[in-house]
């Protein structure tokens, strides 16, 4: 049988001071369940991060640290830096300290009794675990189009995100490190994770609908969250416009036989022949060097990421394997 594995969830909270309780009070009965089982190890771990709430978030937060005292810890940031930074911030705190981790929403919308087939799944040696959601019923109208959208602009411009997948996800301590070692700023975890490599499983669940409080993801946000996703991942709408630009040039030459044509009817009129070449060459010619342009943009884009080159995933040097642990040797 597999060791119990040292497991810490790590929760990123904006105003859930209505959930935060009953939340804690699940996750601690689900993770005690399967200390008794041998699942997890006693050393269990919760990390919440307060994103700056403006609600009693922090003193639920340290009346919860209190109650399950060595179990819960937590971290408020000094303002609201959003999801991504939020759950980052959790991860830099207990990095090193387990043999893995889980991120998930505090408002326990993804489904928690997965996290054990997602424990399954790591000790048979994957090192990243995604949840999935099997399909988006309990989702508002307006959302379940609106993700469609996003999934379908996702693909479009080849940003590697798993359909359906949010950020409830388990990754073994070393991804761990490695996703710190991702310098940029505007950070789409999302598209990042699957992009790392490493053995990879996914799980499926069906997502519930909010409990307590609600959601910080208004329309505005979620359409903002989705250009953060292709503007931090993809180069390819700069290299639309390089395109875009010789489309345009090729176009030139069917508006020059058309002028020529109308020339030789006279339907012309004086200018009107140079006019629009001129108005149709130089115009893309203008679309083909911003093209140009924005293709060394996006190469200083992707120097300034400065992205790790790559991760070794195992070593060998005929003394057999190693211990699944570290990536840095
Ligand atoms: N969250 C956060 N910072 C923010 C917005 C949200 O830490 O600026 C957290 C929030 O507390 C929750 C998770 O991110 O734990 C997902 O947010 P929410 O449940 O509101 O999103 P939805 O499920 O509606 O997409
Ligand atoms: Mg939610």
């Amino acid at each position: 049988m597999m060791e119990p594995v040292g497991l810490c969830l790590v929760l990123p909270c904006f105003n859930e001071e209505a959930t935060l309780g009953y939340s804690v009070e699940t996750l601690v009965a689900i993770l005690d369940g399967l200390a008794d089982r041998g699942v997890v190890s006693r050393q269990y771990g919760m990390m919440c991060v307060d994103d700056g709430s403006e609600d009693g978030t922090w003193a639920e937060v340290c009346r919860l640290s209190e109650q399950y005292h060595g179990r819960l810890s937590g971290i408020k940031l000094s303002r609201n830096v959003g999801h991504q930074n939020a759950i980052l911030a959790g991860l830099e705190r207990v990095v090193g300290k387990y043999d893995a981790v889980v991120t998930m929403d505090a408002d326990l919308q993804d489904d928690v009794s997965v996290m054990e087939e997602m424990l399954a799944r790591y000790g048979e040696g994957c090192d990243i675990v995604l949840g999935v959601r099997r399909n988006r019923n309990s989702d508002s109208f307006l959302k379940r189009h609106t993700a469609k959208m996003f999934y379908g602009l996702m693909k479009n411009t080849h940003t590697p995100v798993v359909p359906n997948h949010a950020e409830y996800r388990l990754m073994s301590n070393r991804v761990v490190e490695c996703l710190l070692q991702y310098g940029e700023r505007n950070v789409f975890l999302r598209g990042i994770i699957p992009s790392m490599g490493f053995k990879t499983a996914k799980v499926y669940y069906d997502r519930a609908a909010r409990q307590y409080g609600k959601s910080k993801y208004p329309l505005a946000k979620m359409l903002n969250f989705a250009v953060e996703g292709i503007t931090s991942f993809s180069i390819r709408p700069i290299r639309s416009i390089f395109l875009v630009g010789v489309v345009s040039l090729l176009l030139t030459i069917s508006v020059g036989i058309y002028v020529l044509v109308a020339i030789l009817l006279g339907r012309s009129y004086p200018g009107w022949a140079s006019l629009m070449l001129s108005l149709w060459f130089l115009g893309s010619l203008i679309l083909v060097a911003l093209g140009i342009i924005g293709e060394y943009i996006g190469k200083i884009y992707l120097e300034v990421k400065s992205r790790p080159r790559y991760f070794i995933e195992d070593t060998t040097d005929g003394d057999g394997h190693k211990k699944r642990g570290t990536n840095c040797e």
